[in-house]
């Protein structure tokens, strides 16, 4: 039951300045990304075609309603495509939620969007509408440092310059970098999946800091949202989804990097609602344990509780991943 009316909602925790917090996503239903040519993506699932700024509005409004801001320092909003780019949001909608969470709590705001539709001039307008002490968090799928598995596998379209510049942006408009890293692209196995993964959080990190501004990269475990050619690939038995123990291993190696920045590391545990139950898991015996535990870790940044995991399937994973 899709509604142009209302955003899909969720609460989950979240490590902020210091503190464990929570934060609020709405994921707003826009008309199709524009580009929709990236293999695993299943946004456009949560696209409506005629969305107007009276659409955003009230999905703004019902996706607060009832909402205890007391312990919620952050609001993402997730589009099906890119919050700047002007044909699927216009400025007048991105103006009317700036202006909306100006009256929040909240400490910062989180946005997607591809390159190709940021400018500074559009963050500028945007910080107008915020007060001064909220931040603008910028968003950008990454997905992996390997050129080949970003725009062959996966085809996202973006160059490493691009995301440089993405990068760039965000220096000179005194934002914040979150950068999506998924975690085993179709190609990889469970071994080259951590590999990726680290190299591509050191990247960012390395990236971030050469020109000094805070970065945040969050993991994608991957999931298999309908009609995609992922999908496909999935079905016809081509694809195997990585254990959730595969995550755990490259949070720990990525806290171990040189360029790290600290409380740093977010895992997107599936709640965009476009997974329907096709996600990365272990076995049933420790699958729910874990997938907490992830929760958890996204509020506390602290890797004991998951270092402390076991389980007879992560045996079976580590000799998987020392075997390979
Ligand atoms: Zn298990």
């Amino acid at each position: 039951m899709k509604n142009d009316y209302i955003a899909y909602k969720t609460i989950s925790a979240l490590y902020q300045d210091g503190e464990q917090t929570n934060r609020l996503m709405l994921v707003l239903r826009t008309p199709p990304c524009e580009y929709n040519l990236c293999t695993m993506c299943g946004f456009d699932n949560n696209a409506g075609r005629n969305i107007k700024l009276q659409n955003i509005k009230k999905q703004y409004q019902n996706g607060i309603a009832g909402v205890n801001f007391s312990d919620i320092r952050r609001i993402d909003f997730p589009t099906a495509g890119s919050f700047y780019n002007d044909r699927e949001l216009s400025p007048e909608s991105r103006n009317y939620l700036f202006s909306e969470v100006s009256k929040l709590l909240v400490d910062s705001v989180m946005v997607e969007t591809r390159i190709h539709y940021l400018t500074e001039e559009k963050v500028r307008e945007s910080k107008r509408y915020l007060r001064g002490d909220q931040i603008i968090e910028l968003a950008i799928g990454l997905e992996s440092a390997d050129d080949n598995i970003r725009n062959k596998v996966l085809r996202k379209g973006l160059s490493k310059k691009g995301f440089e510049k993405f990068a760039d942006i965000c220096r000179n408009t005194d934002s914040q970098l979150l950068a999506y890293v998924m975690i085993k692209s179709p190609t990889l196995t469970e071994a080259e999946a951590v590999e990726d993964a680290v190299q591509t959080a050191d990247y960012v990190y390395r990236i971030a800091n050469e020109r000094g501004i805070k970065a945040r990269v969050a993991f994608k475990p991957m999931f298999i949202p309908e009609r995609t050619e992922l999908e496909a690939q999935y079905l016809r038995g081509e694809y195997q989804l990585p254990k959730l123990w595969t995550t755990i291993e490259i949070i720990k190696r990525t806290i171990e990097l040189a360029n790290y920045q600290p409380n740093s590391i977010f895992v997107g545990m599936f709640d965009e609602d476009l997974s329907g139950n096709r996600f990365s898991s272990n076995c049933n015996n420790c699958n729910s344990k874990v997938v907490e535990a992830l929760k958890k870790f996204n509020g506390t940044q602290d890797l004991s509780e998951l270092e402390r995991l076991s389980c007879e399937c992560k045996t079976e994973w580590e000799q998987e991943v020392r075997g390979e």
